[in-house]
């Protein structure tokens, strides 16, 4: 297995192998599984280019061995940012084929967490579009690129600049089937090995990666897509990116590869870009987040489409409040899922035929009956059904260990092996109900931000004594992050001179605090950690006072 990668126990592998859970093959075998049954079927479509399961396989298999062509070796690592498109897919599936592992960084990137990425992974190459929305990836790889001794290829979806591979130009590559196909079987990895690692949501400082493996993440996508309720017949709207967990493999694209099923691709979340592509190609379930389900349901542009074909939307990363999981079903005239999950693992979903009250209410029951739970006081020791506690979970696709990390881990693990996943949650009839978080993080609208992390970047102001960031309630993300700063004697800062200092550090955008307030003092607990919850209750309730004398609108 990669170095710096915790495996499951022999017991536990050895009953995953024997149960048939784990069924030992690779991601790309789950895919020519596919094209073997349906190779004329459309696997996906991206505004006008069509690509049958035939026409994918091809695809992924000349980019693979064109990346081998390139000097590429089984275990070397990719740091892989391309945003949802077609060739987002042939290349991450390009790279597992030969055996590369990618690392899945999101589009909102910067310089700081990627140069992070590339030192941590040693990773050889990086693979990004050229130009989105005014942001040009290659300028920013030309400058990781001296920091980093190990990175040797940049490639590129769209016009790479010089010395910059062009991936599009490589997938068109001829080379004879014969060649490409013992090439590339020489490089076939175990499938107990690793094959790509994942971004953790973080709680620390700087964010960890999650190796899954071959046999833990075809069995993740497959076990979440048959918990959902996925089949041939599919057409699965890809709206999130596709690089996170969520979009990719839970149930995600990976799941209609699985089946069989029609991949379409939203190039942006607006109601204006989604909608359309619903009515068009007649897709039956979409997946989703807290501040796009506001959005589109404060929109006008549903009702302005045939949604008939929708079966399905399904909401992940941060919880959705009943009331708005009734309105989905009300207006999009679809049924409503719950997706409570981890990049490290553990998936809990509502069903299809669930009662309204666990579908409004709950966060689901594990995909999986091999899923291991266990809910615990401070003190280890399990609670009853309805009493909240911290939740712990084991099992086939929950990861033993992070990557590289043992000081981490000794902490994010109990010695038998279970995850912290950091959330309260209470069970009742076998579903899940989430009542807090014990990690200190801001979880906006599902996108996670480590308060340490941010934190540390407050701290690096020359203005800034004490800094402590917290969660503050919103009404549409569910939760934005504020920073309490004590600063220096003699100092003054306000809130545009700290974001545009924390801007100038090159972080993803959607990790700057989003309110400042500046104190004398943190409160301290008697053991001397800053008493975050209390800080939660001054900023919420400093909102609610605002939102009260706020003058009404019409
Ligand atoms: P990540 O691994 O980045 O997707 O983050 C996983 C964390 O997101 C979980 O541990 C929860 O804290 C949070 N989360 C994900 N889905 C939900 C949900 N449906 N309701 C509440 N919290 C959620």
């Amino acid at each position: 297995m990669l170095a710096g990668c915790v495996p499951w126990p022999e017991e536990a592998t050895a009953r995953y192998r024997s149960k048939g859970i784990w069924q030992g093959i690779t991601l790309p075998e789950m895919l020519e599984r596919t094209i073997a049954e349906v190779p004329d079927k459309v696997a996906v479509i991206d505004g006008e280019m069509r690509l049958t399961y035939a026409q994918l396989g091809e695809a992924v298999d000349r980019l693979a061995y064109a990346f081998v062509r390139r000097g590429l070796r089984p275990l070397d690592r990719a740091v892989f940012q391309l945003g949802n498109g077609v060739d987002m897919v042939v290349a991450f599936l390009g790279l597992i084929k030969a055996g590369v592992i990618p690392v899945m960084a999101l589009p909102a990137h910067r310089q700081s967490e990627i140069g992070h990425f590339l030192a941590h992974a040693e990773a050889v190459a990086y693979l990004i579009p050229d130009v989105v929305r005014g942001f040009d990836f290659r300028a920013m790889a030309e400058e990781l690129a001296p920091n980093c001794a190990s990175l040797r290829h940049v490639f590129v979806s769209g016009t790479p600049n010089a010395g910059q591979h062009d991936l599009r130009a490589m997938i068109a590559e001829p080379a004879p089937a014969d060649i490409i196909r013992e090439t590339l079987a020489a490089r076939r990895p175990d499938a107990g090995e690793v094959a790509l690692l994942l971004l953790s949501g973080g709680t620390t400082a700087i964010p960890k990666m999650i190796p899954r493996t071959h046999d833990d993440y075809v069995y993740n996508c497959t076990q979440c897509g048959k918990a959902t309720g996925f089949r041939r017949d599919i057409v699965y709207l890809a709206v999130l990116p596709m690089a996170h967990n969520f979009t990719l493999a839970s149930p995600g694209i990976l799941a209609a590869f699985s089946v069989g099923g029609t991949v379409v691709v939203a190039r942006s979340p607006t109601p204006e870009a989604v909608f359309p592509l619903i009515e068009r190609h007649r897709v039956t379930m979409v997946c989703t987040a807290v501040p796009l389900v506001t959005s589109w349901l404060n929109s006008s542009v549903p009702a302005q489409h045939d949604l008939s074909s929708l079966e399905v939307l399904m909401n992940g990363g941060a919880k959705l409040v009943p009331e708005l999981r009734r309105r989905v079903e009300e207006r999009f005239g679809c049924r409503f899922m719950e997706s409570f999950g981890t990049g490290e693992g553990l998936l809990c979903n509502t069903r299809y035929d669930d009662p309204e009250e666990v579908r409004f209410h709950s966060a689901g029951r594990p995909i999986s009956p091999e899923d291991e739970i266990r809910i615990v006081d401070p003190y280890g020791n399990e609670v009853p059904d309805g009493v909240p506690g911290e939740l712990l979970a084991r099992g086939p696709y929950t990861i033993r260990g992070y990557y590289k990390a043992p000081e981490t881990n000794a902490n994010a693990f109990t010695a038998d092996g279970f995850y912290r996943m950091g959330d309260v949650v209470k069970r009742i009839d076998g579903n899940l109900y989430v009542e807090g978080r014990m990690k200190d993080q801001v979880n906006r609208g599902g996108e996670k931000i480590s308060c340490e992390e941010v934190e540390d970047h407050i701290l690096a102001h020359p203005a800034v004594s004490g800094a402590c960031v917290v969660a503050m309630p919103d009404p549409a993300y569910g939760e934005k992050a504020c920073a309490f700063v004590i600063l220096r004697p003699g100092h003054s800062l306000d809130f545009r001179g700290l974001v545009d200092f924390m801007a100038a550090r090159k972080i993803a955008k959607f990790k700057l605090p989003e309110r400042l307030e500046i104190v004398d003092s943190f409160p301290i607990s008697p053991a001397g950690k800053i008493l975050r919850r209390e800080l939660r209750a001054v900023i919420a309730a400093k909102l609610a006072a605002e939102t009260a004398a706020a003058p009404a609108t019409a």
